[in-house]
């Protein structure tokens, strides 16, 4: 395995490197750095790394270089859900930029025909969702013999989403062994098991998380226009679970606007920000934690010494610049072993300040669009709103006071409770 920081010491193709340098990647991350060589040197590869580490450039790189243009199918992605299957296929055209390879997606949830067609014309590399793939291969639409390459993405995702029949399935419709990579964010038993059943003599590679993940918080991203903002969040207050929730806005015009159009939406809710009189800042803080109104809304004054208990959400209205406000602000929710969901709103302007933060956090948000509210185009959907997870926690609050970033400040803040 190679110590270099740099692309070009990883034998990857001149094609591909100007593919990554297209990105403006200009250092592998640790999971490319540990997989490229292994997977040029057609080893199997187990590895623990969630996706945000770059792990689809760990192995979409050098498989790629691996792949003959006009052979047929040779590369064959498996991914628990169709919006992972066009992240992944996306990326995969973004790296094989130059060269006439093509990648398509074969998933549920839309028509036969333009995945047909992509079967019938050969395409090199497909992304799948389990479910379709076995759907078409019983049609005996799906050849898959030509694969070499087989890589199951996000194995631990897929076992809990019941898979594994439908893994093994694949498996035994492919012709010689393929050399096989497994990455997964974690690794229990049923992971453990599947790995050592499709690998040979595989190579783990192991990318610590970051550290910064935090336990029990779904994290969401929802596009939304501007002007729209207000009306979200009122929607979203609507929904089941949206009990106690903390909202960071940018600027202190900004929490005091939203709060008129909550009061407007009879959403009840309550403002704290430096312009505001200490004293009517911690009687905002004690209504709110006595759970007497449902939303709080800050500017970053509040958000590292605020310590209170069973917050169900936490709404970052503005993206923040720096991860390190991101992580104080969503530590607001699922504290105490709750589960919290920490919800930011991404703007088209934002999309910049977007990556970057994700990139920085070492992982990616799940997208929710909401055609109400989006923007064109908006963020990459990843699944439907309907379906984004509701807090569990309880409405039970209390108050201490944590790591303050103004010690006093916050007692005075905090003397109220
Ligand atoms: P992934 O874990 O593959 O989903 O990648 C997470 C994010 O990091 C994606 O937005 C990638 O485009 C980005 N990324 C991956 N590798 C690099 C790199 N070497 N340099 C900069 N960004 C990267």
């Amino acid at each position: 395995m190679t110590e270099s920081t740099t692309f070009s010491a990883l034998e990857l193709s001149e094609l591909r490197l100007a593919a990554v340098e297209t990105l403006g990647w200009t250092e592998p991350t640790p999971v490319q750095r540990q997989t490229v060589p292994l997977v040029l040197e057609r080893r199997d590869v187990v590895g623990i790394a969630r996706t945000g580490t770059g792990k689809t450039g760990a192995f979409m790189l050098p498989a790629l270089d691996m792949v003959r243009a006009g052979g047929g199918l040779q590369v064959l992605v498996l991914c628990p859900t169709r919006e992972l299957a066009h992240q992944v296929q996306e990326d995969t055209v973004a790296f094989a930029r130059g060269s006439s390879l093509r990648a398509t997606v074969i998933c549920g949830g839309v028509g036969y025909q333009p995945q047909l067609d992509a079967l019938a014309r050969g395409d090199e590399i497909v992304v799948a969702t389990p479910g379709r793939l076995i759907d078409l291969k019983k049609r005996g639409k799906a050849k898959l013999t030509g694969v070499r390459i087989l890589i199951l993405d996000e194995a631990d995702r897929m076992l809990d989403m019941g898979f594994r029949p439908q893994i093994e399935e694949v498996a035994r419709g492919l012709g010689a062994r393929p050399q096989t990579l497994l990455f997964s964010a974690t690794m229990p038993n049923g992971v453990h098991d599947l790995a050592l059943r499709m690998t040979k003599d595989p190579a783990w590679v192991e990318v610590s998380p970051s550290g910064t993940m935090a336990q029990g918080i779904s994290e969401i991203a929802y596009s939304v226009r501007p002007d729209k903002k207000p009306g979200l969040l009122v929607h979203l207050m609507q929904q089941p679970g949206w009990e106690q929730v903390l909202v960071f806005t940018r600027t202190k015009r900004g929490a005091d606007a939203l709060r008129s159009r909550l009061d407007k939406a009879r959403v009840s809710c309550d403002v704290i920000h430096g312009d505001r009189q200490m004293r009517e800042r911690g009687r905002a803080l004690d209504r709110f934690t006595e759970g007497k109104v449902r939303v709080l809304v800050a500017t970053d004054i509040a958000q590292r010494g605020l310590d209170i208990e069973g917050i169900s959400h936490v709404v970052n209205y503005d993206v923040p610049m720096d991860p390190g406000d991101y992580i104080h602000r969503i530590g607001r929710t699922g504290r105490a072993g709750a589960t919290g969901v920490a919800v930011t709103f991404v703007t088209a302007s934002d999309l910049g300040a977007f990556r970057t933060l994700e990139y920085q956090l070492e992982r990616r948000l799940e997208k929710v669009h909401h055609p109400d509210f989006d923007f064109a185009g908006g963020i990459v959907q990843e699944r439907p709103e309907a379906e984004a997870p509701r807090s569990r926690s309880g409405r039970g609050m209390g108050s201490k006071a944590g790591e303050a970033l103004d010690p006093e400040e916050l007692a005075a803040l905090l003397a109220h409770g």
